[in-house]
């Protein structure tokens, strides 16, 4: 059977002993001075959210080189392969890597060359979702004109990035050009902004919902109504892409036992088990399916198959 991880970060997910070896190689000062890079990068117990993004500095400052981006790129699909994913989505703001020796189309074909030679070894599919980030309004407009430019080279687009203030209606014309060339949207929605950034995120066009998590804000758990997006989500079976781990680091919920999921899953919604960040969040998919076992999550495997089902690989 299919297995994939929809949503995980590229560069949230590097090996932590590739980045000591590529800040060597580059003599990227800040992580020469680290003792254990693991534990550095390591963001459990951050205090804010500022914390938790500080360490992407360091990851992003270790991708602007092309044969860099490839070694990230088929390390990650490596591991994904090695925890029995077949179907990897990755995604990534480009523009971190965009430089005077990197055009966009060298950021995009360095990640893919790496994704094709994990899949000669192991067979594994991957693609890119590229990354607007949205606090960054100029940011938004080149990588939505860049994934249309590319279209035929990554999987989908969404925005990252801080929710609150931000919500994807700020780009409903760049939404509207990338929905009519086709191109796949997830949208980042209902994490750090509630209902009303999902249901924006459904009216710019997402087939997917990037945590989504906060629907069960749109639920009255003591009657079980729901409100007119929780309905929506439902009828259409709009994949949810969860990230339990990632949801407890930045302090959404206090506790594993807090997590929605299981409730999410009882209601029928449909449900796609995901790493985020795999390095700051010191995690795997390994570790979100036990995660997910422990909250009496009968069936682990059958969310990385259905989300196999939910997977932009699949157009392609
Ligand atoms: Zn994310």
């Amino acid at each position: 059977m299919n297995k994939a991880v929809l949503h995980d970060h590229l560069d949230g997910g590097l090996r932590a002993n590739t980045a000591k070896d590529l800040a060597i190689k580059d003599n990227y000062k800040p992580l020469l001075e680290v003792e254990d890079i693991e534990t550095f990068f390591n963001r459990e117990s951050s205090e804010s959210l500022e914390d938790y993004l500080e360490a992407f500095v360091h990851t992003t400052a270790l991708m602007t080189k092309y044969e860099n981006l490839e070694r990230i790129a088929f390390e990650a699909a490596e591991d994904m392969h090695q925890h029995g994913i077949t179907h990897y989505e990755s995604r990534y703001a480009p523009l971190y890597s965009v430089n005077d020796s990197m055009t966009p189309e060298n950021v995009i074909d360095a990640i893919n060359s790496g994704f094709k030679q994990a899949e000669n070894i192991y067979g594994i599919k991957s693609g890119l979702i590229l990354c607007g980030m949205r606090n960054d309004i100029q940011n938004v407009k080149l990588v939505s004109e860049i994934a249309i430019e590319f279209k035929d080279k990554i999987i989908g687009f969404d925005i990252a990035g801080p929710e609150l203030n931000y919500l994807p209606s700020l780009f409903a014309n760049e939404f509207k050009k990338l929905q009519e060339n086709n191109v796949n949207l997830t949208i980042h929605a209902g994490e750090g902004d509630g209902v009303n950034s999902i249901q924006d995120a459904l009216d710019n066009g997402a087939k997917r919902i990037g945590h989504g998590v906060r629907i069960i804000e749109d639920i009255d758990l003591k009657t079980g109504k729901f409100g007119s997006t929780a309905t929506y989500i439902l009828e259409n079976q709009i994949p949810l892409e969860i990230c339990i781990t990632s949801n407890i680091h930045t302090n959404m919920f206090n506790d594993f036992t807090d997590h929605p999921i299981k409730k999410l899953i009882d209601f029928n919604f449909a449900i796609s088990l995901n790493t985020d960040n795999r390095l700051m969040s010191n995690t795997n998919i390994k570790k979100e399916s036990s995660i997910a076992k422990n909250l009496n999550i009968e069936n682990v495997d059958n969310l990385l198959e259905v989300s196999a089902s939910y997977s932009f690989l699949n157009n392609y």
